[in-house]
């Protein structure tokens, strides 16, 4: 998982709005006042905010909004009462919450300011909140992304089309469907995002650091919401080494300013700065109760041994023991040795009018047969072959259903190799047959589960834990969520009856 990534699709190339006037020539030349630089962009400001527009409607496809109407009216309060503090007042501001469990935050093209219910869940305060936001509106008040314009421009290559055909297409034979969409995230990151370089990090700390003391907050709670990212980055990091897998994201964070510089700096430069009291928990743990933990209706619920997509209409069983995985809007389940996955996932409507004008496009086979076929109540066309990318020959499995609301749903066999499938294959099928409209008994499954905030009882985290839907890792999971995994001594372990967060 990539923590604070500050990443913004297409090379942040951040605001000009404000700066550049008139737009279309082929460079422009700005003196910088939050920094003291003159930048240089040879991307005109017209085409910058049409990327970013291209940029956010490619991420809301990903991961879709987060539809709280009061969260985010909460977000939009703390994000412009710092904002209009910043050294850019007066741009046209936006903050907005994307529905993923993934802890981020970061900023786009015409002071567009993203962050994901997972930070929410992650952070103690709203102090904190000011923070991530302060950090972001930094970005782009410093103009750190006009250094980029070049990578911007060219970078704008069909990211959108790459997003919603890529991700379950691509048979590159790593590690099963959602892993490889993970990984598509994070390359398309590498490619289309270029990520700040480590000054222009420190630098966003300390000016968002001045904007949260501008704001009336402690400005050392910068210093708290690295604390916060470092604790899930060992968080992530030791539960990755537990199931000996690669750290999702480590790639990411090897090039990354390390978050222990950051902090020993932030530290630094905020003993230097006004401290105020209050940091607004209660009032933040009021706000962000009921957000969304774990797997949203929206992109569909994993429980057991059961998959609900409330949104498209349909459940699924895994075989036994399977890995599920959702990402975007496709469900992924992988045998335990990861060397075969069974995707499904509702089309969109330009995918075909028929069965055979999906195959043609979004498989686009160089040869193959079809076979109509019943899947539970529903007809369906199971198509077997192949395709030639340059030399490489890719096979094809994948079965066209005519699902709930008479939609088209695709359900896709991948395999490291033919062995992988021919191993897998009765246990596909037989999951195949169980995809089936939403039962009563589906829903009642699925329910959702949700932040809350609840005293401390007794028996401490594991008696909370005990209380709480969470199945895998609950009790670090609620010590994560409250700033204390990994912490030894027993100061800092939540009193009895003290207000704690938990999922419920
Ligand atoms: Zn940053």
């Amino acid at each position: 998982m990539s923590i604070w990534t500050c990443l913004g699709r297409r090379g942040l190339p951040l605001v000009l709005a404000a700066a550049l006037a008139g737009g279309g020539c082929a460079t422009n030349s700005v003196y910088n006042p939050v920094t003291g630089r003159t930048e240089i962009s040879t991307v005109s400001e017209a085409e910058l905010l049409q990327q970013a527009a291209e940029a956010r409607e490619a991420l809301i496809d990903e991961h879709g909004l987060y539809m709280h109407p009061e969260v985010q009216a909460y977000v939009t309060e703390i994000g412009l009462k710092v904002a209009r503090l910043s050294h850019k007042p007066d741009l046209n501001w936006s903050f907005t919450i994307l529905d993923t469990e993934i802890i981020n935050a970061f900023a786009l093209p015409g002071a567009q300011v993203f962050l994901t219910r997972g930070m929410l869940a992650l952070l103690q305060n709203e102090a904190e909140l000011a923070a991530v936001l302060g950090h972001e509106i930094a970005h782009v008040t410093a103009r750190h992304g006009a250094y980029r314009a070049n990578e911007a421009a060219f970078a704008s290559v069909g990211v959108t089309a790459a997003i919603s055909v890529g991700q379950f297409l691509e048979r590159t034979g790593l590690r099963g469907a959602a892993q490889r969409m993970k990984r598509l995230g994070l390359s398309l990151a590498a490619g289309m995002i270029a990520t700040y370089n480590r000054e222009q990090e420190l630098e966003a700390d300390r000016i968002g650091a001045d904007y949260l003391a501008r704001a009336g907050y402690d400005a050392r709670e910068m210093v708290g919401v690295l604390q916060m990212l470092q604790m899930a980055e060992r968080f992530h990091a030791d539960r990755a080494g537990e199931q000996k897998r690669e750290a999702p994201g480590s790639d990411w964070l090897s090039s990354h300013p390390g978050t222990d510089q950051r902090l020993r700096e932030a530290e630094r430069f905020t003993a230097m700065v006004r401290h105020t009291a209050s940091d607004g928990r209660q009032r933040y743990l009021r706000r962000i109760e009921g957000v969304v933990w774990g797997d949203s209706p929206e992109k569909g619920l994993v429980r057991d041994r059961l998959f609900v997509h409330p949104r498209s209409g349909y459940a699924i069983t895994p075989p036994a023991d399977w890995e599920v995985d959702v990402e975007g809007s496709a469900v992924a389940m992988h045998t335990p040795q990861g060397d075969a996955t069974l995707t499904v996932r509702l089309l969109p409507k330009l995918a075909g009018k028929t069965h055979v004008e999906v195959i043609q496009n979004l498989l686009a086979p160089t040869e193959g047969r079809s076979s109509t076929r019943r899947v539970g109540a529903f007809t369906a066309t199971h198509f077997i072959g192949s395709r030639m990318r340059g030399d490489v020959r890719q096979p094809l499995r994948s079965t066209i259903v005519t699902g709930p609301g008479q939609r088209f749903y695709l359900i896709d066999y991948t395999a490291r190799d033919d062995a992988a499938l021919q191993r897998a294959l009765a246990a596909m099928q037989e999951a195949e047959q169980t995809f089936r409209a939403i039962t009563a008994a589906d829903r009642r499954a699925a329910r959702v589960w949700r932040v809350g905030s609840v005293p401390m009882p007794p028996g401490g985290f594991a008696a909370l834990a005990k209380a709480s839907p969470l199945q895998e890792d609950a009790e670090i999971t609620l010590r994560l969520i409250n700033g204390v995994y990994g912490l030894s001594s027993p100061e800092a372990e939540p009193a009895v009856g003290a207000v704690v967060k938990t999922v419920r």
